[in-house]
């Protein structure tokens, strides 16, 4: 008999066991993996570096990089949150750093440092850990008051029980026939595949642009999505079409609706967001009438990576020689209007190695956010991606695993120190 099985060895599942641990020494804990390894996420995330979290240190500001989440979790965020993760790790010889962007990582730049972290707290804790052990059922005896956890070969009793089994369908069947909702889980983090000769050749160029997702091209069978979401900040441009930050928070925002496109949509770019296309447009006039003698193919007269200037000026007919003196209004409009509003098609998506997530899983509603218990099922406690929780890129995802842990921990602690 255990006093907690927590199920999943995945980042949610360990910090969950080792805060119990250290709230409630002595007490006995199980995580149970269903893999050969455990942490296995945290290994490849961030690109092998690991981004633990984010340095936003208000918890309205980190809420509100949750699509879904963000109201639930601004109670949580107030009891634990980015401080508090920074000095979970320096406390344990991990120093961390913050990136220019506010990513932070460990100084190590490796993962493994976190997944060592982990493994020697679990030790010097006590924590047993239970790999290739996957969790095929449990069940709560009212008269006795303890878990049945069972594998494929055994069945164990605890106490209490966390789940932190991530996206696992099987768990959600589980939870769906214990009477708890589930959000259809669908892919978010994703970017978005474009076949354009105006994007042909600027492979591993980055700008600074404003992205609007404009409509649906296909025929839904449902009602049309509301979209007109928006996005500004650094868009790359890839083999395959459009990734970077703006791509990806649009990929997260609508992560539903565009899974009911079939992830086939336009958006319109503007590749200058200091100009709408009238003010484009004024300037060009100016430029023309300052440097006529001048050929606008070398001389760029915004802010953008050359090689992406002469795509825009060749796929508005603006070819190598001409000068600002030799083009027309209407050129020069269509020229404005290509930077300012240019369309693209998006025929669908591909996964952005460095971080994905699943948005959707255990409805929101259904969750004591001071406990992280169920309201529906007495004594059975979530943590991490289980529950209809993502967030956009960035070390947020992870954010929301440590916080749910670290509070469902502190609850677990507390009833056992009561029976
Ligand atoms: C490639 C990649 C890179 C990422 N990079 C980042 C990043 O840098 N920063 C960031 O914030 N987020 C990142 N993320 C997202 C982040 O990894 C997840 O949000 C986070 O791992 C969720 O933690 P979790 O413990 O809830 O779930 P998981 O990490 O998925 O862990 C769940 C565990 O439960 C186990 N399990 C499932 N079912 C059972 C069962 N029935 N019995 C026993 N065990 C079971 C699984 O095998 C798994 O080990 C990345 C994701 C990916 C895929």
């Amino acid at each position: 008999m255990f006093d907690v099985i927590v199920v999943g060895g995945g980042a949610a599942g360990f910090y969950a066991a080792i805060n119990i641990a250290e709230a409630h020494p002595g007490a006995s804990i199980a995580i149970f993996e269903r893999g050969k390894t455990v942490l296995g996420k945290v290994k490849v995330s961030g690109g092998g570096r690991c981004n633990v979290t984010h340095a936003e240190f208000l918890p309205k500001e980190l809420a509100k990089n949750y699509p879904r989440g963000e109201k639930e979790l601004l109670g949580p965020f107030h009891q634990y949150m980015t401080g508090d993760v920074i000095s979970f790790f320096e406390q344990r010889g991990v120093p961390l750093k913050i990136e220019e962007d506010g990513r932070i990582f460990p100084q190590s730049n490796s993962s493994q440092t976190i997944i060592d972290c982990f493994l020697v707290e679990a030790e010097r804790l006590n924590i047993r850990i239970l790999k290739n052990s996957q969790v095929k059922d449990f069940e709560h005896s009212q008269e006795e008051d303890v878990w049945k956890v069972v594998t494929a070969n055994k069945a164990y009793f605890s106490q209490k029980i966390v789940l932190a089994t991530g996206s696992s369908s099987k768990i959600w069947d589980k939870l769906k026939l214990l009477g708890h909702t589930i959000s259809k889980p669908v892919p978010s983090l994703f970017t978005f595949n474009i076949q354009d000769k105006r994007l042909k050749g600027n492979q591993g160029i980055s700008a600074n642009a404003y992205v609007e997702i404009k409509e649906s091209k296909v025929e839904t069978k449902s009602a049309q999505p509301k979209l007109g979401l928006h996005a500004e900040g650094p868009v790359l441009i890839t083999h395959w079409g459009l990734s970077g930050p703006a791509i990806l928070k649009l990929s997260a925002w609508g992560a539903l609706d565009l899974n009911k496109m079939g992830y086939v949509f336009k958006i319109i770019i503007n590749w200058l967001p200091e100009y709408n296309l009238e003010l484009l447009l004024a300037y060009f006039m100016e430029v023309k009438k300052q440097t006529p003698k001048k050929t606008i193919l070398r001389t760029k007269a915004v802010n953008l990576p050359q090689r992406l200037w002469i795509s825009f000026c060749r796929s508005s007919d603006i070819s190598e020689g001409v000068t600002w003196a030799d083009v027309s209004k209407a050129t020069l409009h269509n020229f404005a209007e290509e930077l300012t509003q240019g369309e693209y098609q998006v025929a669908g998506k591909s996964t952005f190695k460095e971080e994905f997530v699943t948005a959707g899983g255990v409805d929101l509603k259904e969750i004591d956010f001071k406990t992280y218990k169920s309201k529906l099922v007495p004594g059975l406690y979530f943590a991490g991606e289980i529950l209809n929780i993502d967030a956009i890129t960035g070390g947020f995802n992870f954010q929301n695993a440590w916080t749910s842990a670290y509070i469902a921990a502190q609850d677990v602690a507390a009833s056992l120190a009561q029976r």
